[in-house]
């Protein structure tokens, strides 16, 4: 699968920099990636709440807030270090008997992609934290750089609490399945298969694979031949409080008949940008703090919704591919990020799966056929089984994500 590696770079000795009464140790900072797309891993004897975010004053800065923590990194006693791709050095600073701060010099503008934490685990007893930096045009980091609000470390923490989304407790996970196109609308056509219909039989399918567990109520969003805008197919997945949503295509290579296989689609960077837009005015709020008033802590509960959002849907999009490559062909990198409007609530997790090409023939025939529908829905169905059947989903999720999310 995919693999990731970690650059250790351990460089100046000296001085001890301590903090008495602190509740985590930094024990490590690792650097992986490339010189554009560059992962920063904090590690942490015990769980801490952080953020980071850049700043272009007084010079090109990533900086990390935690908790007050103590300095014990082997081999760099003194609190600084050097970089890896993205970031030239770094520096820890006790800040107050509350706050610790970290701060990265950049090489070059860059934006934070993404930020979580992955509490410790079988695998590696640390707690750590991961920012993923990319490089851009001085223009977007400027635009994207400053210091964040609330001003409090201790209030942003407070906010996030309750901006973290919890789908209702219930006896069965709500999955809405969207058996795409329909109606007016028949989505690719060739080689004599309609992609609407091809789509609602697995749909239908698999539906039926899921209720046939007992551990799902199932909510579709067309069940025949009828119209739906794509903000009709997302309003039914927050309706619901979904848990997942599944949308069902198949695609059209155009006139190369060659192209075949399954690929697994989840919400892109500049989709992510979107959805946080459509969210912000739509004024739903609804599953971010009520009682943040102000619009840019609104927004950064926000993304951190979204956030959460799209680690879930980049695990069961890996898990869903491994299955069906079971089944039939899939594409090279078939997990693949777009913008698709489907995709775009900022809450529910969500992938779209196109289940082959149309345009292939071979492709064609598998889907015509009930029996291929039925082994890839069957393969489907059981991601969303494993997908669950992880003790414990919020943490569990970002452990994966964290594994599953390469740099290229
Ligand atoms: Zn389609």
């Amino acid at each position: 699968m995919f693999r990731i590696w970690f650059a250790v770079l351990a460089l100046t000795l000296g001085t001890a920099v301590s903090a008495s009464a602190a509740a985590s140790d930094i024990q490590q900072v690792r650097f992986g990636g490339t010189d554009d797309e560059t992962r920063v891993v904090v590690e942490l004897s015990a769980e801490m709440e952080f953020r980071a975010f850049t700043v272009s004053d007084p010079s090109m800065r990533l900086v990390l807030d935690l908790p007050r923590a103590s300095w014990s990194v082997a081999g760099l006693e003194t609190g600084e270090g050097l970089g890896f791709g993205l970031v030239d050095d770094f520096r820890f600073f006790d800040r107050s008997e509350e706050a610790s701060r970290l701060v990265f010099e950049l090489d070059h503008p860059a934006v934070i992609v993404s930020q979580f934490a992955i509490p410790a685990n079988d695998d590696n007893p640390h707690h750590r934290l991961v920012i993923d930096l990319r490089q851009v045009e001085n223009t977007e980091f400027e635009a994207e750089s400053g210091f964040p609000e609330p001003n409090d470390l201790s209030q942003l923490i407070a906010e996030r609490r309750e901006a973290t989304f919890v789908a209702p407790q219930r006896e069965r996970r709500v999955i809405v399945i969207d058996a795409g196109h329909g109606g007016r609308d028949p989505g690719a056509v060739a080689n004599g298969v309609h992609e609407e219909v091809v789509n609602l039989a697995a749909a239908l399918d698999l539906r039926e694979r899921l209720m046939a567990t007992g551990r799902y109520e199932v909510v579709m969003t067309r069940e025949n031949d009828t119209f739906l805008t794509l903000e009709q197919r997302v309003d039914v997945a927050r309706n619901a409080d979904a848990d997942l949503f599944i949308s069902l295509h198949a695609d059209s290579g155009g006139s190369n008949t060659s192209v075949r296989g399954a690929a697994v689609y989840t919400l892109s960077d500049s989709g992510a940008g979107r959805a946080q837009r459509r969210a912000a005015n739509s004024n739903d709020w609804s599953h971010v703090s009520a009682s943040s008033e102000q619009p840019v802590v609104r927004n950064i509960l926000l993304s951190l919704s979204l956030r959460e959002k799209r680690n879930r849907s980049a695990v069961f999009a890996e898990m869903v591919l491994d299955s069906m490559g079971d089944v039939g062909p899939v594409l090279s990198n078939g997990h693949r990020q777009r913008g698709f409007y489907v995709l775009l609530d900022s809450r529910v997790p969500a992938v779209l799966v196109e289940m082959g090409f149309l345009t292939n023939r071979q492709d064609a025939a598998n889907l015509a056929s009930p029996a291929y529908r039925g082994r890839l829905m069957q393969a489907v169905a059981n991601s969303v089984d494993a997908y669950f059947d992880r003790d414990d989903v919020e943490d569990a999720d970002i452990i994966h994500s964290a594994e599953l999310t390469p740099i290229p």
